[in-house]
């Protein structure tokens, strides 16, 4: 019967490991049954009038380390079994990246471009009502995910106060400036990732100048970390949307590109730039690939025809398990996706710790703190995989496992 709550994805997610670790049935356990899964629905009056009811789920999925922490997405195809594995991912990545947190992960099965303003706030505060006795500063605090921003997180904390009677900024991150937000919080995913692929660079002696990078994805995290990059003086030679990609073989102006895309709302037609697929951006001759769009974009069919020899994950997943042992084979470095975009969280960790001190950092306190934490979990991963040939996916997973285990095990929770 206990059975009933596993996660199956997690399970694959951990084979590989789980016989290097040699783990026992009861480790398994701890590693792919979530401690707390909700599934509820819940009423919300439409600007017609009518009532309609939308599903929603919240996974916590381990606390040894801390409270639970992780984002909520709205989103039509959200499933439970998907939360599930989000959740699990949060729980390894607060792990890598050493902050005092669990994982978790929410959602809202709802397809937010068919609602209006005001429909968007009625659901997200009859999402909290229903969560609001399972989440809160010291047990679990949620942020913003797929299709979730900093407004609705300032409905979510409202409604969240509204119900306990006092102020609470630190239940939910992502919150604007103005509610106890976090600086830098907006383009701390990009930050974060700009300063592991820095760290590295440095470790393949790659100077910024003579590095080119090509970078799938132009949204938040994919535009922000080719401005930093630029700003530190990487070559960025080719950059695509869901629309079109660009290609310039000397780099691009990316403030420029930036201005462009923002004027036209396109990247095609940039000055001095050849039209390039999103197929061939990610084959192209580059030092570094960066894919920051969706899922799935490395597969075993183009696996085999990647040239770069540094590939960050910033999308979450961007690379299928097969793909990954094709790179491994071909001697190129993957830094994976749970310690290249765990900036977010970091920062979101840093907004969480200002509101509950009631005392706020500037934007270099924030940035100084967030390379700190950032460089010290590569030099970490470092450590655990000396040899850049060896898979470093493998060697997160197993440095995280290990540190989750050691939190259950000292609870006295595992022998
Ligand atoms: P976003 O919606 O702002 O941007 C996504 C970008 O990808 C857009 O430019 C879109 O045009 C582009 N895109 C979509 N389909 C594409 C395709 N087929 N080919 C090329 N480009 C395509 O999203 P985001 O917040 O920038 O997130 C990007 C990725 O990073 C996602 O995988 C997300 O889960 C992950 N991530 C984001 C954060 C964050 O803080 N925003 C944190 C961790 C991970």
């Amino acid at each position: 019967m206990e059975k009933d709550n596993v996660c199956i994805d997690c399970y694959n997610q951990i084979d590989k490991v789980s016989k290097v670790l040699k783990l026992g049935q009861a480790e398994l356990d701890i590693l792919t049954i979530p401690k707390r899964i909700l599934t509820f629905s819940f009423p919300v009056k439409l600007d017609s009038g009518e009532i309609r009811y939308f599903t929603g789920y919240r996974v916590q999925f381990n606390d040894s380390r801390g409270p639970t922490k992780g984002g909520i997405r709205f989103h039509p195809e959200v499933n439970l079994e998907e939360i599930k594995t989000l959740a699990f991912l949060m729980t390894l990545k607060c792990a890598v990246v050493n902050l005092p947190y669990g994982g978790a992960k929410g959602g809202i099965m709802v397809g937010p471009k068919r609602f209006s303003e005001q429909e968007l706030e009625r659901i997200s505060r009859g999402y909290i009502r229903e969560i609001n006795g399972f989440i809160g500063p010291d047990i679990d605090i949620p942020a913003p995910d797929v299709n979730t921003d900093s407004k609705i997180m300032a409905w979510m904390l409202d409604e969240y106060e509204k119900l306990k009677g006092r102020h609470a900024p630190a239940t939910i991150t992502g919150k604007p400036i103005a509610l106890g937000g976090s600086k830098a919080r907006d383009f701390s995913t990009s930050m974060g990732g700009a300063y592991v692929l820095h760290e590295f660079a440095d470790s393949f002696d790659m100077k910024p100048k003579k590095t080119s990078v090509a970078l799938q994805g132009f949204g938040n995290v994919g535009m922000n970390i080719a401005r930093i990059l630029h700003e530190w003086g990487y070559k960025i030679v080719a950059v695509s949307d869901s629309k079109s990609g660009i290609f310039n073989k000397d780099g691009l102006n990316i403030k420029d590109v930036i201005n462009h895309k923002q004027k036209s709302g396109q990247l095609s037609k940039f000055k001095n730039s050849k039209n390039i697929s999103n197929e061939d951006l990610l084959e192209l001759k580059a030092d570094v690939l960066i894919p920051a769009a969706l899922e799935d974009q490395i597969t075993k069919k183009n696996a085999s025809n990647i040239k770069a020899k540094l590939i960050l994950e910033m999308a979450n997943r961007p690379i299928t398990p097969e793909a990954d042992d094709i790179l491994l084979d071909k001697n190129i470095f993957v830094m994976p996706d749970i310690l290249a975009n765990a900036g977010g969280v970091v920062v979101s960790y840093f907004e969480w710790v200002q509101n509950s001190m009631n005392f706020y950092w500037s934007e270099k306190e924030v940035l100084d703190k967030l390379k700190t934490y950032m460089t010290n979990a590569v030099k970490e991963l470092s450590k655990v995989c000396t040899d850049f040939k060896c898979d470093m996916r493998k060697s997160l997973y197993i440095n995280a496992i290990n540190k989750v285990l050691e939190a259950e095990r000292l609870r006295g929770n595992l022998k």
